[in-house]
């Protein structure tokens, strides 16, 4: 199983993914999480992503790029695997089509058996929900500005996957256990 979480913040992808990572036994990787290890640790790359996260921006593609390839070629990742939070620009989908390419045996992203879910929450919603949740980055105006980063950088891979028929789109404006429920009969063809 190679599955991406897409959806705007506060969609429940976290939840999510860290939920069927569980039950399919394979690695959650989420680029936030390892991020905020990475500030927390004060690494190089900790300091240099801080501001952008205290913003609500996106962190530089070329940082995110290295942490996937570094993350991707570890023994447990060869199996399959949840990437939560990863690709949000056009330039890193295009990045890990060839990085899979790589550690895939020649099979890029198009032809591998890849999907892509996309959690879809109204914008109301999601701000009540970052609101109650409390992590740093979860000010008013932080939520708002990521939003905004969301529909202008992360949304048009919406159309990318769907293009190569990789989408899998479900309603996540409700309980936990029925969008758990739904992923996994949207997901279970052939997983
Ligand atoms: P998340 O926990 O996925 O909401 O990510 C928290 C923050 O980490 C985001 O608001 C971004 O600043 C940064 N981040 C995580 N993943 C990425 C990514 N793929 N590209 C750029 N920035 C990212």
């Amino acid at each position: 199983m190679q599955l991406i979480f897409m959806g705007p913040p506060g969609a429940g992808k976290g939840t999510q993914a860290q939920l069927l990572a569980t039950l399919w036994k394979i690695p959650h990787i989420s680029t936030g999480d390892i991020l905020r290890a990475c500030v927390v640790a004060k690494t190089t790359l900790g300091q240099k992503a801080q501001a952008y996260m205290d913003a609500g921006d996106l962190v530089p593609d070329q940082l995110l790029m290295d942490i996937v390839q570094e993350r991707m070629n570890q023994p447990d990742a060869t199996a399959g695997w949840i990437l939560d939070g990863f690709p949000r620009t056009v330039p890193q989908a295009a990045f890990f089509d060839t990085l899979l390419c790589d550690v895939g045996g020649g099979k890029s992203g198009k032809d591998c058996d890849l999907r892509a879910v996309n959690l879809d929450v109204p914008d109301n919603i999601l701000v009540t929900r970052l609101l109650s949740r409390g992590r740093q980055d979860d000010n008013e105006q932080t939520i708002r500005r990521r939003l905004q980063v969301y529909r202008e950088q992360t949304e048009p891979l919406i159309e990318f996957y769907r293009d190569r028929q990789q989408l899998v789109a479900v309603d996540g404006d409700r309980s936990m256990e029925e969008v758990t429920a739904q992923l996994q009969q949207a997901l279970s063809v052939d997983s």
